[in-house]
């Protein structure tokens, strides 16, 4: 499995390769991007509500949960990659995993904040 790093270099070796003329701003972003990324990782893809505007819940995409161990690989990476907050979501509502508590925490024990998007429905709900 690449590490993320590798796979920020074969980024910009695209870039370069399709010989691809970037304007100022898409070079500050393409700096900011390999130097201090934000990182998102959907811990999963499971969401507990259906809103009508979302394409979550209606998407053909499996509905997982991240394993722990995935998570944890991933997290291992990240240090030294990017000092900004970790957001844990992208298409799913976060809270759902069963690990969401034990994964915040790995990530605070490496000196990470996290972000969230969150419908909220879970929060102060006590999983154990
Ligand atoms: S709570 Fe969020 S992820 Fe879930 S259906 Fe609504 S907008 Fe989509």
């Amino acid at each position: 499995m690449p590490l993320l790093a590798e796979k920020l270099d074969l980024f910009t070796f695209n870039l370069i390769n399709e010989k691809k003329m970037l304007t100022t701003e898409q070079i500050s972003k393409l700096d900011l991007a390999l130097h201090n990324p934000e990182v998102l990782i959907e811990i999963t893809s499971v969401c507990n509500f259906a809103c009508t505007y979302c394409s979550s819940p209606f998407g053909e995409r499996k509905k997982a949960h991240m394993p722990m161990d995935l998570f944890i690989h991933i997290a291992n990476q990240l240090p030294g990659l990017t000092k900004q907050n970790i957001r844990m979501h992208v298409d799913g509502e976060p809270t759902m995993h069963p690990n969401f508590a034990e994964m915040v925490q790995y990530l605070n024990s490496k000196d990470f904040g996290v972000s969230l998007a969150t419908n909220g429905s879970l929060l102060g709900v006590c999983r154990s």
